[in-house]
Order: C-alpha cells, then sequence, then structure tokens
C-alpha cells in the first residue's frame, strides 16, 4: 500500500468520525452572538465609521468568526488616502484573525485540509485555493484578483466583509486556514511574513544563496526587517544591514543581522560600498535583497554585490519611478542573477507558520514588529499613525 492509498484511508476515517459527530442541520455555535455588531465602515477620504449592523444568517458553507485583530497593510493606507481601488464604501483589513464562533453544517476542513471546529483561530488568505502554486503575478495576469478578498470588497448587503470589525463572514469556497497553535501577534503578521517567504524561495531559485553566504538586506522597514529574520531562521548567519536609521538597525541586529552600515555614516556610494566590504571582512555580497521603494537604493545596491552574486528585488510594492543602473558594469560584466518578488503563492502561504513558530522558538524578536494597538473605534487614530509613518506595524485589536 503506497502513502497516498493509506492517506486516502485516513481521511475516509476521519471524514467518518465527523459525520457522526453533526446530526443536526443547524450551524453551530459557540455560546451567545450577538444580533447586531460593529464594523468601521470607510465612508470617504481619510473617514472611517463604526457602523452597526445585523450579523447575517450563516449558509450552510460559511463560517462566522469573532475578530481578535487585524494589522493595516500599505494596501489599507492607499484605499483611506486616496480610495484609488474605487472600494468606499468599504470594511478594510485583511490581515486579520480570529475565532471561529459558528460554522455551517458543510464546513468540515479548512484550505490545507486541516480540521475546522468551534473555538478554532484562523485566517483568511487572497489566494484562491484552487492553485495553491498561483502567484499573484498570475492573478494580475487573469485579472481575477480582488473579487474574493475579504478587506476589499465593496459593502454589500453582508457588511461584515472585512477584518477591521468586530465578526467577519467567510463564505463558502474562502481561502481560510487554521492557525491555533500560533498566538495573536504572529497570526497577525502572517499576511506581511509570506510576502518574505516568497521572496527567499525566488532568491533560492538563483541557485546562489547557500547557508554561507554573505547577504545584504538594504532597507530596515519592516519587509526588510522579516526579511533579515526569515534568513536567520533557515541558518544564514553573515548578514549585513544597511539602512539610514540608528534604531532601525540596531533593530535589525536583533532580528539576526549581524553587521550593519547606516548609509548616513559614508557619502558617495563608493564609501557605502566600501562599507559593506569591510562588514563581510573584505568581501562583496554573495547575495542582496533590495527592501526599500527607492530608485537610488535600487542603482546602488548593485554595487554592494561580487561578481557572479544574485539579487532579489522587493522593494517597489508601488510604482517608485526609474532607477538608473550601468547595464554593462552592473548587471553584463558582473553576471549579476537578479529576481523580483511579488507578493506571494498558496504554498508559501503555509510555509510562513512554520517560519513565525521557528522565528519564535530560536528567540527572534518579530512580535515587536507590531509597535502599536489601537482598539476598534479608535480605528482614525491607527490610521493617523500608519500614514505618518510612526512605529513598524500598526494593529487593531478587539478586546
Ligand atoms: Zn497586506
Amino acid at each position: 500500500m503506497n502513502n497516498n492509498e493509506i492517506e486516502q484511508i485516513v481521511k475516509q476515517v476521519l471524514a467518518g468520525m465527523q459525520g457522526t459527530t453533526s446530526g443536526s442541520t443547524a450551524p453551530k455555535t459557540a455560546g451567545p452572538i450577538p444580533s447586531r455588531s460593529r464594523v468601521a465602515m470607510l465612508t470617504g477620504i481619510e473617514k472611517i465609521e463604526i457602523q452597526e449592523y445585523d450579523i447575517p444568517e450563516i449558509g450552510d458553507d460559511d463560517i462566522l468568526v469573532k475578530v481578535e485583530g487585524c494589522g493595516i497593510c500599505g494596501t489599507d493606507a492607499h484605499e483611506y488616502k486616496r480610495d484609488p481601488f474605487g472600494l468606499i464604501p468599504v470594511v478594510l483589513g485583511h490581515e486579520g484573525t480570529g475565532e471561529i464562533v459558528k460554522m455551517g453544517k458543510n464546513v468540515k476542513k479548512d484550505s490545507a485540509g486541516k480540521p475546522l471546529a468551534i473555538g478554532d483561530k484562523v485566517v483568511t488568505c487572497m489566494i484562491f485555493k484552487d492553485n495553491p502554486d498561483i502567484t499573484m503575478y498570475d492573478l494580475n495576469k487573469q485579472n481575477v484578483g480582488g473579487g474574493d478578498i475579504y478587506g476589499l470588497i465593496p459593502d454589500n448587503e453582508t457588511h461584515f466583509n472585512g477584518w477591521f470589525a468586530d465578526y467577519l463572514v467567510i463564505k463558502g469556497g474562502s481561502t481560510v486556514f487554521n492557525v491555533s497553535d500560533l498566538d495573536l501577534d504572529s497570526r497577525i503578521l502572517i499576511e506581511p511574513c509570506a510576502v518574505l517567504i516568497h521572496a527567499v524561495e525566488r532568491a533560492k531559485t538563483t541557485g546562489i544563496l547557500k547557508f554561507n553566504s554573505r547577504v545584504v538586506v538594504q532597507g530596515c522597514g519592516p519587509i526588510g526587517l522579516i526579511c533579515i529574520a526569515v534568513l536567520r531562521t533557515m541558518g544564514i548567519q553573515n548578514i549585513t544591514a544597511v539602512d539610514g536609521e540608528q534604531k532601525r538597525l540596531d533593530f535589525a541586529k536583533r532580528m539576526g543581522a549581524d553587521k550593519t552600515v547606516n548609509f548616513k555614516d559614508h557619502s558617495g556610494i563608493e564609501a557605502l560600498a566600501g562599507a559593506v566590504k569591510d562588514s563581510f571582512g573584505g568581501y562583496f555580497a554573495d547575495f542582496a535583497f533590495q527592501c526599500t521603494g527607492s530608485p537610488v537604493a535600487h542603482s546602488n545596491i548593485y554595487k554592494f554585490i561580487r561578481d557572479g552574486g544574485g539579487l532579489c528585488e522587493l522593494g517597489f510594492f508601488i510604482n517608485g519611478g526609474d532607477a538608473q543602473i550601468n547595464p554593462h558594469f552592473d548587471l553584463c560584466s558582473k553576471e549579476i542573477t537578479l529576481v523580483g518578488s511579488w507578493v506571494y503563492t498558496l504554498r508559501d502561504y503555509a510555509t510562513t507558520f512554520d517560519f513565525l513558530k521557528r522565528a519564535i522558538a530560536i528567540g527572534l524578536p518579530i512580535k515587536e514588529l507590531i509597535t502599536h494597538k489601537y482598539p476598534l473605534d479608535k480605528i482614525n487614530d491607527a490610521f493617523v499613525t500608519n500614514v505618518k509613518m510612526e512605529g513598524l506595524k500598526i494593529a487593531v485589536i478587539n478586546e
């Protein structure tokens, strides 16, 4: 009997066991659920109103989640400031997590095949579960992204469509994961961390990134800091962080960077490249991650990389303008292998759960990325803090 057959039998037995526990057709619930509750509705530019609606009926394939918390993403901040996606009125929030309090009779498992029960902690994911290898790039190409993403659905009769609320209705067919074995802060950080799991997977396709590689990470915002943590959990030791802010560089060290270079201490690219070289004991980097949205930073990073080295560019989440490079010196004569990275696949999402557990187990202060927490009724303050770029990750936490 092969592994597949054994798996099938186990699945059948488990399915049978679950079948015997749910005799009734009514949705299973966990104690009293209010008939009405709050959502944070973006009703205009920079204007979020707390509104109350009836919690809708939960269909046979649906899940009702009591929201525990949700991070503010750059996407949320753009929508709050300018409504570039034309979603208003909308309940934002896609980096959210909470507890299942009610589920339809057909709901048995999450998108990875893990059983789901009342009381389980879950997250949703913006990648459709039908094809775990599909990337955000494919979604953009097919123009199918957006229709199904909780937190980016214009207000409709359900109302509880985004994580900035007391409850979220997860419709049947959505991508949902049981992450009960992660604490609340880790669950809020899943989405941004998945971006770096994907970037490191992209970097690995070059064949250049190894355990003993000298790696430079440029930019120590949340993305760069998580990048360092992912590299560190993979066992890579020789990491130099580059940024212009000492506070961020100090945090980079605690996240696993071996050395730091403050670009403000060096005038001109030659001096800066020299400082990076010194940090590796007289060698340039084997591999570099570009984690800023600055075109100048993109131009500079080639100077930090050795001949035959690799580069992963992931900083340009939005258009930051053109960058100038010299194709002869920077790419051809050095034989640089360059990859771009864009969001994540569903497989990366699952890997992220394990990454978070490992990062915490080896003592990386990953949860300190959440620098500010606000209750739902202070969500406008939370967005103002985010827009002012104070702190790293801003989260809304429900009591
Ligand atoms: Zn996001």
